[in-house]
């Protein structure tokens, strides 16, 4: 047998015409035998099990029951004319339904004969009926030899429609395992299939299509897995080794008088265990000689600015600068407040450039950037307007990453001769199973602490008929000296609709909270950055106690003494949007509280999202649910990377072996960088084939 017998074309398979290898390509991409072998089912039907009506469920996938039909007749007329059958098992009475080929069945159905109805069910009042069943006589059926599972592959509506079916599929497959026999090349090493206990390739593939077993199928299913998501952890963990062999960065091997200095004269708290780590880990990072791309990930109030002064503090004490970029412009101006205090007494100097900074002012600026009398630039977006020229710069602190492009973060490293070490500092946790096989590119540290005394945020959800009680609860607070935000959502294609609630609910508020007792902010995104950023300091600066807004205040601004964030239409949100909301409060001393409005109709997903965030607020465990919910596609950065493509694994169910993977992956790379060793021939053997980027499951010899 020729070794690459995997890469005949298709056409030559037997059953295979030229047109049904036309929509085989055109539809599934299978090109080859290869590609067909590696069409993986989405699923199995367990042929062993029958059903007994009574225990039929609507969301039951397929079933097979057995019966007799003891009555036949058609409903309907025109257009809704069909055919139905009563059939019964003695347990209860479902029907069966045929819009199609009527006639046929009205012919060839026989009255009170044992038969097998096999399908899907759904239920219409307290009737359960099943639409274009497999009916088979229970006596063929017993005289057919059935494998345990039968596999159900991807199809298309094309398919459907040409009528390529399962089971033309299912054929397909057992001619080509029957010509192909052993054909697969094993793929991981010796000694990984034995500690692991992993089928072999071929015997793997064979079971994922026909299982000798439900074992089987699990352990051939566990085996594809683990070798999917093994090659695209060596493949990242070589990326970044290229990532860090090639591109090179400044040194920052002193740990000098400035660090040194604030750290034990001027830190106002101890650090948490969680920032001194990664104050390690980056510390570590800057001094190999290696370009730093670091993701720092940190719930919101974990004490993430700390750790990006420390790290510029480590550039300055190598004779560069540093810079810290933030979204917007109210950012940059607490992120300026917070460092000039921090570094108040070490003598460094700090500015602040945003688009609202006086020319003037500017030119100064410009001046002792050039000549590095300026160590520390906060600012926004105007950061990286090509007239700022740094001296050295020698580390980027970018906050809140999801707000800035990859080309706008490049743009910073075209200031040097070597590119500045970067810091992405970001308050949206990434379940770290995916971030894992997301980032190839980036190191990531984990700020998973918070600093001692934090207390909880009291989260309850409350239906719009409770409004008044919760209006009570406002004036109260605010009694108590405190400020209250009220967000309102904003999605692009109801946009009218959504200023319409934002405007009747600003007023109903302003109604309950009259002026001059209460002052009442208004912000949002349609106002000029102007005014919002005026409304928005007044309320900063205490002088309103109401804040009334659309999401425009999710990121990161600091009010502590606000302590009551009320979510309107909480059910509209997404779970890490509530996240960011809530983490607006519970920044002062005082006991805060997030209260989330819903009407009474909620989705059974709205109801886990509103049930989770009353339940926790790790932002880890909160990402978690939300991969759940939402799958991995919706997730930042998802798109790009190779987790779509998966084919077996699953990047949330499967994240135990993502993990072993990525173990033995690193075991493999840590033993053997060149992959040169005899026992991981395999290995080296299939990397070199990935090298042209075509994914695993195109590897064929
Ligand atoms: P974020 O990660 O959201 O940017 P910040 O850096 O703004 O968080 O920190 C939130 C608050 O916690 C700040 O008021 C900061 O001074 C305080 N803080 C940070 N680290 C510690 C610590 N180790 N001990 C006590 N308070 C801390
Ligand atoms: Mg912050």
């Amino acid at each position: 047998m020729p070794l690459n017998f995997l890469s005949t074309p298709i056409d030559y398979l037997n059953g295979v015409g030229p047109q049904r290898a036309k929509l085989l390509k055109s539809e599934l991409h299978i090109h080859t035998y290869g590609d067909l072998a590696n069409l993986f089912p989405n699923r199995y039907i367990d042929r062993t099990k029958y059903y007994k009506v009574s225990q039929l469920v609507e969301e039951a996938a397929q079933v097979q029951v057995i019966g007799k039909i003891v009555n036949l007749k058609t409903v309907g007329s025109a257009k809704s004319e069909r055919l139905v059958a009563t059939f019964t098992d003695g347990t209860g009475v479902m029907e069966l339904v045929w819009f199609r080929a009527q006639k046929h069945f009205r012919e060839s159905v026989k009255i009170n004969e044992p038969y097998v109805a096999f399908g899907k069910v759904a239920r219409y009042g307290a009737t359960y009926s099943m639409a274009h069943p497999d009916l088979e006589l229970l006596r063929d059926h017993r005289a057919r030899k059935h494998s345990a599972m039968t596999p159900v592959y991807p199809s298309t509506e094309m398919l459907a429609k040409r009528k390529i079916t399962n089971t033309y599929i299912v054929k397909l497959m057992r001619r080509l395992f029957d010509e192909i026999q052993n054909a697969f090349v094993e793929t991981l090493p010796e000694n990984i299939l034995k500690e692991l206990q992993l089928l072999d390739k071929n015997r793997s593939m064979r079971n994922a299509h026909f299982p000798e077993s439900a074992a089987y199928l699990q352990a051939a299913l566990y085996r594809l897995k683990f070798e999917e998501l093994f090659y695209i952890q060596m493949e990242l963990l070589m990326q970044n080794r290229i990532r860090k062999t090639k591109i090179k960065g400044f040194v920052f091997d002193q740990v000098g008088e400035r660090f040194n200095d604030f750290y034990e004269n001027h830190l106002p708290f101890e650090l948490t265990g969680a920032q001194k780590r990664v104050v390690r880990e980056i510390r570590r990072d800057m001094g190999t000689g290696a370009h730093m791309n670091r993701l720092l990930q940190g719930d919101v109030g974990s004490g993430k600015t700390i750790v990006a002064v420390l790290t510029c503090l480590l550039a300055i004490d190598n004779g560069f600068q540093a810079c810290i970029m933030a979204p917007t412009e109210i950012l940059a101006q607490q992120h300026y407040a917070g460092v000039q205090e921090l570094l108040e007494k070490t003598g460094l100097k700090v500015a602040l450039l945003t688009g609202s900074v006086k020319k003037k002012d500017r030119t100064i600026i410009h001046e002792q950037l050039e000549d590095g009398s300026l160590h520390i630039l906060i600012g926004t977006h105007a950061l990286i307007e090509p007239k700022v020229q740094f001296k050295n710069l020698g580390v980027a602190v970018v906050d809140e990453q999801h707000r800035f492009g990859v080309a706008q973060r490049a743009k910073l490293w075209k200031k040097n001769s070597l590119p500045p070490h970067v810091l992405v500092m970001t308050a949206t946790p990434i379940p770290r199973t995916l971030a894992m096989s997301l980032y190839g590119d980036l190191d990531i540290s984990v700020i998973d602490e918070l600093p001692p005394g934090r207390k909880e945020i009291k989260t309850v959800h409350r239906y719009d008929k409770n409004r008044l009680s919760v209006f009570n609860f406002i004036r109260d607070e605010i009694e108590l000296g405190r400020q209250i935000y009220i967000v309102y959502p904003l999605i692009e294609e109801s946009e009218k609709l959504d200023y319409k609630d934002l405007q009747d609910g600003y007023e109903s508020i302003v109604r309950e909270f009259p002026s001059p007792q209460y002052q009442v902010s208004i912000v949002h995104g349609r106002m000029k950055p102007e005014d919002k950023d005026f409304e928005m300091q007044r309320f900063v600066e205490g002088k309103t106690q109401i804040m009334v807004a659309t999401t425009v205040i999710e990121v990161g601004v600091n009010v502590p003494n606000a302590s009551v964030m009320i979510i309107e239409s909480a059910e509209r949100f997404g779970l890490s949007q509530l996240h960011q909301l809530r983490g607006r409060v519970g920044r002062g001393a005082e006991q805060s509280y997030c209260i989330l409005m819903t009407g009474h109709k909620l989705s059974s997903d709205s109801k886990t999202r509103l049930q989770t965030m009353c339940e926790t607020s790790d932002g880890f465990k909160i990402a978690e649910v939300d991969l759940k919910l939402r799958g991995p596609g919706d997730i930042m950065g998802t798109r790009q990377s190779g987790v779509m493509e998966l084919r077996v694994a699953d990047i949330v169910r499967d994240n135990e072996i993502l993990a072993l993977s990525r173990k033995r992956a690193q075991e493999l790379l840590s033993q053997d960088p060149t992959i040169s060793l005899p026992v991981n021939a395999n290995v080296a053997r299939v990397m070199r084939f990935l090298q042209n980027k075509k994914g695993i499951w195109k590897y064929i010899s």
